[in-house]
């Protein structure tokens, strides 16, 4: 599929080609559910796809739809070292009912927390820094073995994420976001018609899920995500919102 689209463009550069064969799935896959979003980029990019999820408290949803294309479709799974134990726990909970196959834990490189982070305060005095080293540093490594990826975001989560299209350039790689057009009852339901536990600290408030320095229990009545960096300004990680070219790794 990549290689008839890049054909038909008949251009070279990487993120061109990889920009308009975005707006060309897009355009294709419009309609799609987000088991057939998720085909369409497993037979695209066979070998060369992975999945990212944070195991947090919406992830269970995405896991099951990719587990019903491909178990073995690779999981990152960004681990800061920030999270949650319950987000370990709900993790080995979610690999072993779904039979995920070949989910990798990605961690912060140790030199990069001794010279940026030593005393472990980076999260209470400079958050971008923070998520730089634990998340985007980490991901855009990982990333480097893959021509594409896929993403959990739906547009209900409001912010930058409102107008969300299936499938997105992100630099040189496609970046598939089945969920884009669920609704949070459609999440639920699924939740209930597949069965699918809850992470633990679902049921004491916590509706959206990241490191534990930077989640709080959101007011009710809002998109969930409100918990996050709660009282600031920032929203985004930053690894939705452009990857360095690094070749490193982490979320
Ligand atoms: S979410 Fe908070 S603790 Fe986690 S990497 Fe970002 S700033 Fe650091």
């Amino acid at each position: 599929m990549r290689v008839e689209l890049d054909q038909s463009f008949g251009v070279h550069d990487a993120a061109a080609v990889t920009r308009r064969d975005a707006a060309a799935f897009a355009a294709r896959l419009a309609q799609a559910n987000p088991r057939e979003i998720i085909e369409a980029a497993a037979r695209a990019l066979p070998g060369r796809l992975a999945v990212v999820s944070s195991f947090g408290a919406e992830s269970a949803v995405l896991l099951k739809f990719v587990a019903d294309v491909d178990p073995s479709l690779p999981v990152l799974f960004l681990d800061t070292l920030w999270l949650f134990k319950e987000t370990l726990a709900y993790r080995d909970t979610l690999v072993a009912r779904l039979q995920l196959t070949d989910v990798r834990t990605v961690t912060p490189s140790p030199s990069a927390l001794a010279l940026r982070d030593p005393k472990r305060d980076l999260a209470f005095r400079d958050r971008e820094t923070c998520c730089g080293i634990r998340k985007v540093a980490p991901l855009a490594g990982e990333l480097a073995a893959f021509d594409g990826w896929i993403s959990g975001r739906k547009r209900y989560q409001g912010g930058e994420r409102t107008a969300l299209a299936p499938v997105e350039a992100d630099g040189p790689r496609l970046k598939f976001n089945p969920l884009a057009d669920l609704t949070r009852a459609q999440l639920n339901a699924t939740f209930i018609a597949a069965h699918l536990p809850r992470h633990p600290l679902e049921g004491l408030g916590f509706s959206s899920v990241g490191c534990s320095p930077c989640t709080h229990r959101p007011p009710a009545g809002g998109t969930g995500r409100e918990g996050r960096w709660g009282g600031l300004a920032k929203t985004e990680c930053g690894i939705h919102t452009g990857l360095p070219a690094a070749t490193g790794a982490d979320s």
